[in-house]
This record gives C-alpha cells, sequence and structure tokens, in this order.
C-alpha cells in the first residue's frame, strides 16, 4: 500500500487533480491498440468539496473499460470539510445584478445531470426518509437598490430559456413569499433556479461515484476503485 506523504506531492490549497502513472513500464498512447491489454492509471484528487468530488467523477465516467483507473480523493478535514460544506446552496446562473454567468448553459446541463445521478444515489443511501438532495421550488431576489434597478432589469432579459428570470411585483411575490415587502415593488423571481442541500449532495456524489467504480468493474477488463483519506498536512 502507498502511503501518501511518500508518494503523492501536494500541490496546494485548492482542488487540482495529479495524474500519477502507476506502471513505470512504456504503454502505447493510443487506447485502441491491441498490444494493450492492461493500462494503469492513477490520480489523486485534493479536496472533497463540490470541485473535487465532481473531478473524481469525471475521472471514472468517461474511463474506458480496458483501464485500470484508481482515484483517491484526499481532504484535512472531511467530505464537505470547506466552503462546500457551509454554501447556502442556492443554484442558479446568475451573478448578485442578474447577469448570465460565463459558460452558464453548459455549466447549468452538467450541473444538473450530476444532481441527478446524485438524486438517484440519494434514494439509496436515505431510503425511507425525507432527506432531500434539492429542493425545487425556485428562488426569489428582491430589488433593494433602486441604484442597480434598471442594469439588473436589462440583465434580466438575457435569461436562459433553461433558468428563466421573471420580474414580478409585490403582490405576485406575496403569493411566493407571504408577506414579503419590496421596496422597490420589484422582484426577479428564478423558478428553476434549485436549493441543493450541500452535504446530502456531496455524501450522495461520492456513493455515485463508487457505484459507477464498483458496476464499471464488474462489466470490464481494467478495474475502477475510488478511495477517500483524511489527508495530513
Ligand atoms: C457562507 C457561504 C455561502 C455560500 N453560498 C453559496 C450559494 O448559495 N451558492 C453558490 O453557488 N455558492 C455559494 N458559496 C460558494 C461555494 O460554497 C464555493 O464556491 C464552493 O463550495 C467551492 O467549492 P470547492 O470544491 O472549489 O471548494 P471547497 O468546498 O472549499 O473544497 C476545498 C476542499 O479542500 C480541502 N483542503 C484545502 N486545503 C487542503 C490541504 N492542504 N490538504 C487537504 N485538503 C485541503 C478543504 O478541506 C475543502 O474541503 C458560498 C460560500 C460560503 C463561504
Amino acid at each position: 500500500m502507498l502511503s501518501w506523504q511518500s508518494n503523492f506531492p501536494v500541490l496546494g490549497k485548492t482542488s487540482r487533480i495529479m495524474r500519477i502513472r502507476k506502471n513505470r513500464t512504456p504503454v502505447v498512447a493510443a487506447f485502441s491498440s491491441p498490444h494493450i491489454h492492461q493500462r494503469s492509471l492513477r490520480y489523486a484528487v485534493l479536496g472533497a468539496g463540490f470541485a473535487g468530488l465532481s473531478v473524481a467523477w469525471h475521472l471514472l465516467e468517461p474511463s474506458p473499460i480496458e483501464l485500470h483507473v484508481r482515484v483517491d480523493v484526499l481532504d484535512e478535514i472531511g467530505i464537505g470539510g470547506g466552503a462546500s460544506g457551509v454554501a447556502g446552496g442556492l443554484l442558479h446562473l446568475y451573478s448578485p445584478k442578474v447577469k448570465l454567468l460565463w459558460l452558464a448553459a453548459k455549466c447549468w446541463e452538467e450541473t444538473l445531470r450530476l444532481l441527478s445521478i446524485a438524486e438517484t444515489n440519494n434514494g439509496v443511501l436515505n431510503q425511507n426518509s425525507n432527506v432531500f438532495v434539492a429542493r425545487r421550488k425556485g428562488i426569489l431576489r428582491p430589488v433593494v437598490s433602486l441604484k442597480n434597478m434598471s442594469v439588473m432589469s436589462d440583465n434580466a432579459q438575457n435569461s436562459l430559456a433553461s433558468c428563466r428570470i421573471r420580474s414580478i411585483d409585490e403582490d405576485a411575490a406575496r403569493s411566493l413569499v407571504p408577506n414579503i415587502a419590496l421596496p422597490s415593488n420589484l422582484a426577479f423571481y428564478m423558478p428553476d433556479a434549485v436549493n441543493i442541500h450541500h452535504q446530502v449532495y456531496l455524501e450522495a456524489l461520492y456513493l455515485a461515484c463508487e457505484t459507477l467504480a464498483k458496476e464499471t468493474s464488474s462489466v470490464g477488463l481494467g478495474e475502477k476503485e475510488i478511495n477517500f483519506h483524511i489527508s495530513l498536512n
């Protein structure tokens, strides 16, 4: 068994991946070569937050069946030990001024896909309980500053069809949040936005990685494996 301290250089504080060849004998680069019986790849993912577990999933999911892949996730605290573990869980595509974020459409599509994978595995993890990964009731953003009102209204015109923004007045807002007061009589309602329970999501996504590794190992030639380690600095 390899020891982390001696064999894995730790690069830095944010989630990064390092690709490490386990087998140092020369290998042919093309996966389709008939001469390759088994290639072995070993990855270390530093940080078990939203980024790290997403990376772990994306290392396992597309890997060819003949490849032996081992992913080790390291975190000094635990799954969700950093910012991901305290996040409010508000999930949408817009800046505080409701401007569409960079690569929003692609990120939204992929995030919803990971969310649905986590939800499927949460069903296994929390059978017969009301523990949820996500609430889908939309998000309401009241306009609190008149200064930014026109900029926000312009930005809201450019919302994405898959994550819409509706401008609504106080009466309409009260049908969603009783007794809410809107000083500018304007709020932006994102009906497709989601609220994530961060810890449930992360645990379910880690389980999804384990399940995927087991399932692909049972049908392929190469084994897939994921392990979690508390790392010491
Ligand atoms: C209070 C708060 C509320 C937020 N609310 C929202 C929200 O509602 N919606 C939203 O989209 N975003 C929100 N965010 C931002 C969001 O939480 C972060 O953008 C996101 O969690 C970043 O994920 P990450 O995986 O990159 O980092 P992290 O979750 O911080 O993961 C990094 C991990 O690396 C580990 N680590 C660090 N250094 C080392 C080391 N040397 N060795 C081993 N492990 C190490 C840490 O323990 C940690 O678990 C919020 C942030 C905060 C702080």
